[in-house]
């Protein structure tokens, strides 16, 4: 996924107009059957890989809310796909958009050892003070 939004979110869903790859909804929208909060879609999610920092982290209120998942890439196919920690979409002509179908781009600085232990995005990237 790229990142994934844990259960201390406050749903204040100031993260969601901020990502540059819409892939962000609130708790509301969210397409997990009991999703109760604000929610990133895998298959969606570019990491901010343009920017300096991934934009829904900077600008989260609580610290640590924000982790990392593991690169949406088909070596990863079997977490994303069975998993129900996420429902990945289904595109009228590609069918299930996998990470074998539709990979999508990742922060290549972050290792799969901290992107398996779930690390925070804003302590790994030090968007909070000291
Ligand atoms: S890391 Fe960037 S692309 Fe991914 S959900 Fe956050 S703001 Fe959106
Ligand atoms: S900004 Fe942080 S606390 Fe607010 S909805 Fe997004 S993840 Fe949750």
């Amino acid at each position: 996924m790229a990142v994934m939004i844990t259960d201390t979110c406050i749903n204040c869903d100031a993260c969601i107009d901020e990502c540059p790859a819409t892939a962000i909804v609130s708790a509301e929208d969210s397409p997990l059957a009991f999703g109760e909060y604000t929610y990133v879609k895998p298959e969606k999610c570019i990491e901010c890989v343009d920017s300096a920092v991934p934009k829904c982290a900077d600008v989260c209120p609580t610290e640590g809310c924000i982790v990392w998942d593991m690169p949406y890439d088909a070596a990863h196919n079997e977490h994303f796909v069975d998993n129900e920690s996420y429902v990945i979409r289904v595109h009228k002509k590609k069918g299930l958009l996998s990470p074998e179908v539709s990979p999508r781009p990742f922060r290549e600085n972050i290792t799969e050892v901290q992107r398996e232990k779930n690390l925070s995005v804003g302590e790994t990237l030090k968007l909070y003070n000291p």
